[in-house]
């Protein structure tokens, strides 16, 4: 609902200044059903809720729709422009293969190293690698890690939240992400006994951007991967701010590589099994802040550098880790991440 609010809004071309007070009084009255009473209290509030002085006295401008049921869904992929979709999709890999780091494509299970990074337009050379030939390493190498928490209404739920104010956003270090395969290490037992998984959409930037538009985020997108956002939850619940519960070394293994084809507004599948057992199922479709939002909000602040990460939040269904896991995260149309738990041999 807020999300409609907040579109709404763009129509006008305003920014939107989250005010917590109003926006949860109309989410009250949405959720109660009361449409008409909402649309009345955003016209009434609207410098308020804006955060700005708007001289316009046209009510009919901020009518909210009418019809039912509200959505908190995100509009669908056909909104776009058509710029957000990738001519020539291919999968990006960052791999080990004779001692060196190179960037490759993967076409048909097999790779060809790349002239230059895809940053910089590297372009295939060589010939074709065997899977065996290479060693994958973790795809990107971020300055920075934006992640959302809360982004989906299952794990809000469970995790014991209401509705948020403002997307939820905290940061992870460089020095948290490995690659597929690597070994997530738990923090010594006098530190964290409960440490869960996190699977989630990760955005890999792939232009420098600072004040992007939500209808410009798609040029600025270089793809996807998946990603795994580890969480020392008794941390993050004991300490005033979750940085060093989800901050350990190894926290953040992202992989097997970069997808440049996928809509995750129109939802794609996103699993998280467990020693082969199913724990996460869920569509992207199901954000409560899509991906091009998130780029309109965080640039809004922050320049974002090519290989930057948008952790997107994860859906319901986390559970706690134990050395030994092994946990498999799998998105339609980009591959599967595998990775697997092991003790800090200090503990
Ligand atoms: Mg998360």
């Amino acid at each position: 609902m807020r999300r409609l609010i907040e579109y709404n809004h763009q129509t006008d071309r305003s920014r939107l200044v989250v005010q917590a007070r109003e926006h949860l009084q109309i989410l009250d009255l949405l959720e109660a059903g009361d449409n008409e009473k909402a649309s009345d209290f955003l016209y009434t509030h609207l410098d308020t809720v804006r955060g700005i002085k708007t001289g316009i006295t046209d009510r009919s401008a901020y009518k909210l729709p009418q019809t039912q049921p509200w959505s908190l869904h995100p509009p669908s992929s056909t909104d776009r422009p058509e710029s957000n979709r990738k001519a020539d999709p291919v999968k990006y890999a960052r791999v080990e293969t004779h001692g060196a780091t190179r960037w490759a494509a993967l076409h048909d299970n097999h790779f060809r190293l790349l002239d230059g990074s895809p940053y910089d337009g590297g372009r295939p050379q060589g010939p074709e690698l065997a899977p065996d030939d290479v060693r994958l390493l973790a795809p990107v190498a971020p300055s920075k890690i934006f992640c959302l928490g809360r982004n989906y209404a299952d794990h809000r739920s469970e995790m014991g939240y209401g509705h948020d104010v403002a997307p939820s956003v905290f940061m992870k270090g460089p020095s948290t992400v490995i690659g597929p395969g690597d070994n997530i290490v738990l923090p010594p037992r006098s530190m964290s006994t409960h440490v869960e998984y996190e699977a989630e959409l990760a955005v890999i930037i792939g232009r420098t951007a600072r004040f992007v538009s939500a209808a410009a985020a798609g040029d600025y997108i270089l793809g996807y991967t998946c990603a795994n956002d580890v969480s020392a939850r008794d941390l993050q619940r004991g300490d005033p701010h979750p940085t060093r519960g989800k901050g350990f070394d190894t926290f953040c293994p992202v992989g097997p590589w970069i997808e440049t084809e996928l809509d995750p507004i129109a939802g794609v599948r996103l699993r998280c099994s467990v020693n082969g057992t199913l724990r996460q199922d869920a569509s992207t479709a199901d954000m409560t802040y899509d991906v091009p939002f998130l780029i309109e909000y965080l640039t809004g602040f922050a320049t974002l550098h090519p290989g930057d990460l948008i952790l997107t939040g994860s859906p319901g269904g986390t559970e706690p880790l134990h050395p030994g896991d092994r946990i498999d995260i799998d998105i339609d149309g980009i591959g599967t991440l595998t990775n697997s738990v092991v003790s800090d041999e200090r503990s």
